[in-house]
C-alpha cells in the first residue's frame, strides 16, 4: 500500500487537477487527528490512518470536497468525543450530513438472513439521502479490507463474505467497475480460501500461452489499424480477475474450457465511427466467435456500460475485444462517480440514474416481511437485466424474464392495469411471453378494464408488477369483515 498520509493525500488531490480547497482538506485531518488522539486500529497503527486512507480512496475515485472532507471526518461521530454538532460547526451540513448518513449505517454485521436484509436497507436508505454516503462506505470497507488481516479467522470471513455479497453487487450495480473489482480481489481470498487457490493456480497456469497470444495479436492489430489511420488511444490486455472467473467457473460447471474471455483486450480510440471501423478490422483479421459480437452502444447496459465486444479465435486462444471512446471507458470504470469529472460545480446526478435506488429504499417500507424483501431485491436488483425499448426508443431496464405486464407497469401502474395486449417488435404477443433484449414492446389498453388478472401473479417478475396487481386482489372474507367493522365504528384507521 501507498504510504498513508496527509501529503499523500493533498499530493492525489493535486495530480487529478480536483477543484478542491487543500486547506479545508487539512483542517479536517487536524480535526479528526486531534479526535481520534490515543486511538489505535487493530494493526496496532494511529488511528486516523484509518480516514486518511478512505479518503485517498476517495480522491482516487475524484470526487467532491465535501465527500473527501466527510471521508476524513466519517468515524468521528461514532468513535470520538466529537459530534456531529461539532462536524456541522466547522465544515457545514453538506459535510454533516454525510458524516450522519455513514454513521447512521453504522457497524455493519452480518448474522444470518435478518441482519443482512437490515443492512442493504440501510445502505439502501442512505444512498437514496446522497448516493456520495455510499462511496465513503465503499473506502471505508477497502481500507477494513486491506488491513484484514489482523482481525480474527472468524471476522475477517464475515466482513469478506459480506463485501461479495452486498457492496461488490451494488458497486457493480452503480457501474463502477474499479471499486467492484478492488472489492472482490481484496475479499475472495478471505472469503473462500481454497477456491481462490485453485483460481490463481488456473490462471497462472495458462499465462505463458496467453502472453505469447497477447504480444502476436498485439502486433497484429495495431499494424493493421496503422495502415487504416485509426488512432489509438489506449491498447492493453487484461487477465480475467480471479472473483469473476470462479463465478463463472459456476455457471459452467467448472469446465475452464468453456469460459471464453480469460484473456480480454481493451482498445480506446476517439470516436465511436472508429470504434465501428475497429470492429470491422480485427474480425476480418480473426475469425469472430458466432453469437458473440455484442453492440453495447447502441443498446447500452442499464448501468450504463457502453462498448463494442468481439470474442474471436487466434491459435486456438480465445479472446474478447472490448472497444470504446474514452468517454465510454471512462463511464464503464468509474459509473455513476463519473458524473463528479466533469462539472466543477459539483454535478447533478440526474433523477433517472437512481430511480432504482430510490425504488428500493420505497419497497423497504411496503415490504416487512424480511424474507420477501430479500427475494425482490434479488430479482430486481442483483439479477440479470435485459434493456427493452418503448415505441418511441426510450431504454426500459428490466429483469430477466420479464413480461410485457411488467413492461406496462414498469411504464405507469394505470397502463399496468388497464393491460389488455401487447406487441412484441410489431407483432401481437402474450402477456406472458418472455422479453429478450432489444425488443421493442406497445402495450394496448382498454380503458374500459377495471383493474388487473390476479392471474398474472403467475408470471410476473417486478416486484412493481406483483405489488400493483395484489392490491387489485380481492381480500380474503375475514380481512373485508374487519376493514368492514372498523369502518363501521370509525375508531381505528
Ligand atoms: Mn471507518
Amino acid at each position: 500500500m501507498s504510504d498513508v498520509s496527509i501529503e499523500s493525500l493533498i499530493e492525489i488531490i493535486k495530480l487529478n487537477k480536483l477543484n478542491i480547497d487543500t486547506q479545508k482538506v487539512k483542517q479536517a485531518f487536524e480535526f479528526a487527528q486531534k479526535a481520534h488522539e490515543g486511538q489505535t486500529r487493530k494493526t496496532g497503527e494511529p488511528y486516523i490512518t484509518h480516514p486518511l486512507a478512505v479518503a485517498m480512496t476517495l480522491a482516487d475515485l475524484r470526487l467532491d470536497e465535501a465527500t473527501i472532507v466527510a471521508g476524513l471526518l466519517h468515524d468521528v461521530p461514532e468513535d470520538t468525543k466529537k459530534t456531529l454538532i461539532d462536524v456541522r460547526k466547522d465544515f457545514g451540513s453538506d459535510v454533516a450530513m454525510l458524516v450522519e448518513g455513514i454513521t447512521k449505517l453504522g457497524k455493519v454485521k452480518y448474522r444470518g438472513i435478518e441482519r443482512y436484509v437490515e443492512n442493504l436497507r440501510k445502505m439502501f436508505i442512505a444512498m437514496a439521502a446522497d448516493i456520495r454516503t455510499i462511496f465513503i462506505k465503499f473506502a471505508d470497507r477497502i481500507h477494513n479490507l486491506q488491513t484484514i488481516e489482523a482481525l480474527d479467522a472468524k471476522k475477517a470471513e464475515r466482513i469478506a463474505k459480506e463485501t461479495l455479497t452486498i457492496y461488490a453487487p451494488i458497486a457493480n450495480r452503480l457501474g463502477i467497475n474499479v471499486l467492484k473489482d478492488v472489492l472482490e480481489d481484496l475479499a475472495f481470498q478471505h472469503a473462500y480460501p481454497k477456491e481462490y487457490k485453485n483460481v490463481t493456480a488456473l490462471l497462472d497456469g495458462g499465462q505463458k500461452q496467453r502472453d505469447r497470444c497477447y504480444l502476436s495479436v498485439h502486433t497484429a492489430v495495431l499494424d493493421a489499424l496503422n495502415k487504416e489511420n485509426i488512432q489509438v488511444v489506449s491498447f492493453y490486455g487484461r487477465t480475467k480477475q480471479p472473483y469473476s472467473l470462479y463465478r463463472k467457473l459456476q455457471q459452467h460447471s467448472n469446465d475452464p474450457n468453456k469460459i471464453f474471455d480469460l484473456l480480454a483486450m481493451r482498445l480506446i480510440v476517439p470516436t465511436i465511427q472508429d470504434c465501428y471501423a475497429v470492429l470491422g478490422i480485427i474480425n476480418a483479421l480473426y475469425r469472430p466467435l458466432p453469437g458473440r459480437i455484442k453492440d453495447y452502444i447502441a443498446q447500452p447496459k442499464p448501468n450504463g456500460y457502453q462498448s463494442l465486444h468481439t470474442t474471436v479465435l487466434c491459435d486456438r486462444s480465445i479472446i474478447e475485444f472490448q472497444i470504446r471512446t474514452p468517454e465510454m471507458h471512462e463511464q464503464a470504470e468509474y459509473g455513476i462517480a463519473s458524473h463528479w469529472h466533469y462539472d466543477e460545480e459539483g454535478a447533478r446526478i440526474s433523477d433517472k440514474d437512481i430511480t432504482w435506488v430510490q425504488e428500493l429504499a420505497r419497497w423497504q417500507e411496503e415490504i416487512k416481511d424480511e424474507k420477501k424483501y430479500l427475494e425482490s431485491l434479488k430479482i430486481d436488483v442483483f439479477q440479470n437485466r435485459i434493456f427493452v425499448f418503448t415505441p418511441k426508443g426510450d431504454v426500459i431496464d428490466l429483469p430477466e424474464d420479464s413480461t410485457p405486464v411488467d413492461f406496462a407497469y414498469h411504464i405507469h401502474s394505470d397502463i399496468g392495469n388497464k393491460c389488455a395486449s401487447a406487441k412484441i417488435n410489431g407483432q401481437i404477443a402474450k402477456l406472458d411471453e418472455k422479453l429478450k433484449s432489444g425488443d421493442v414492446i406497445e402495450i394496448i389498453i382498454d380503458k374500459n378494464r377495471k383493474g388487473p388478472n390476479t392471474n398474472w401473479l403467475k408470471f410476473v417478475k417486478t416486484q412493481q408488477a406483483r405489488a400493483k396487481i395484489r392490491q387489485h386482489a380481492p381480500k380474503p372474507v375475514w380481512e373485508q369483515v374487519i376493514s368492514g367493522v372498523t369502518e363501521k365504528f370509525g375508531k381505528k384507521k
